[in-house]
């Protein structure tokens, strides 16, 4: 049962909201203070489990030219997950002999 404050723990306490870091992903949960059961949000582990799988599988996407510039469309769970804008600034670097790796918001 959840409410707007926390959730009902199994051990009748109130679990309270809080972020939960899962090999990088930061992850809505809530803890129990009392017992310190933690509860993984529904939506954000079902997201979780999603991102995983795309790291697992990467996306394939063709090169594109636009005038003098050489360009790769972002897969839209990427986007909507990082929740990147237009015009926002990256950082794109040489990751491998073979690996391009494009960080935004660090
Ligand atoms: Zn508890």
């Amino acid at each position: 049962m959840r409410t707007k404050k926390g959730m009902k723990c199994l051990c009748g306490k109130t679990a309270v909201e809080t972020h939960v870091n899962i090999d990088g992903f930061k992850i809505k949960a809530w803890k129990c203070e009392s017992c310190d059961e933690e509860y993984l949000d529904g939506d954000e582990a079902q997201f979780l489990l999603m991102m995983k799988k795309m790291q697992k599988k990467p996306h394939t996407a063709k090169v594109g030219v636009l005038g003098d510039s050489y360009i790769i469309r972002i897969p839209k769970e990427i986007v909507d997950y990082m929740q990147i804008k237009k015009g926002e600034k990256t950082k794109i670097s040489l990751a491998g002999p073979h690996e391009i790796l494009v960080s935004v918001n660090a």
